[in-house]
């Protein structure tokens, strides 16, 4: 989700390379990447239970590279009941004890108390909107922002979307919501096309989202 974390330098060579045929983004570099690239990264969500997911996996990243969580997401999905926002809410002094000593997922005291706290001021935005899609959409009005970006270091770590949103949920309570953690976020459900213009999925998914929108009248 924070691409922009990736170092070309660090990149692995020889893996994948039955894919890499194809023009791509430049941060995949492993096998895990590429697929979460190929299929998810970019991809416009209204499914809340993804959009949870997305939100506490950026906010489970910070500071750590984005590869870590992937390699760790079903170590997440198992201890965080597949991303259930009405279970995690729930959760209390005994479950939190337990995901402190779950080496599959991120063991920070600060990261796993705010994603119960997250999941809390989530439902709230589900009760008052309808669903967090409806709210969350807003941010971009309803749409997909399409980017044309040539180079990886043309993309910024967050934008005046990404600052409101964060100031916003700031707002309703979410922690570990800053600009950049937004803007990642962004990125991957697809708010925002990052692609760069040369990687094939940015017109595969321009094309495919042509009549993409969540109606305005989800919006109100
Ligand atoms: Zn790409």
């Amino acid at each position: 989700m924070s691409p922009n974390s990736a170092k070309p330098k660090e990149r692995l060579k020889n893996t994948a390379a039955t894919h890499r045929a194809r023009k791509r983004c430049s941060w995949p570099e492993s096998e895990l990447a590429l697929a979460y690239h190929d299929r998810e990264w970019g991809v416009p969500l209204k499914d809340d239970r993804k959009l949870f997911e997305f939100l506490v996996l950026d906010a489970m990243q910070a500071g750590l590279s984005w590869e870590i969580i992937l390699r760790k997401r079903e170590g997440f999905r198992a201890a965080f009941d597949d991303f259930d926002p009405v279970k995690i809410a729930a959760y209390g002094p005994e479950k939190i004890k337990a995901l402190l000593a779950d080496p599959g997922i991120v063991r920070n005291r600060l990261k796993i108390e705010s994603s119960v706290s997250n999941a809390r001021a989530f439902l709230a935005v589900q009760k008052e909107f309808g669903s967090f899609a409806n709210y969350i959409w807003q941010f971009v009005g309803g749409k997909p922002l399409v980017n044309r970006r040539r180079h990886h270091k043309q993309i910024p770590p967050r934008s005046k979307e990404s600052d409101a949103m964060s100031k916003a949920l700031k707002k309703r309570g979410f922690r570990f919501v800053g600009s950049t953690i937004c803007y990642a976020f962004m990125q991957a459900a697809g708010m925002v096309n990052d692609h760069l213009t040369a990687c094939f999925r940015h017109p595969e998914l321009v094309k495919s989202m042509s009549r993409w929108r969540i109606r305005h009248s989800e919006l109100e």
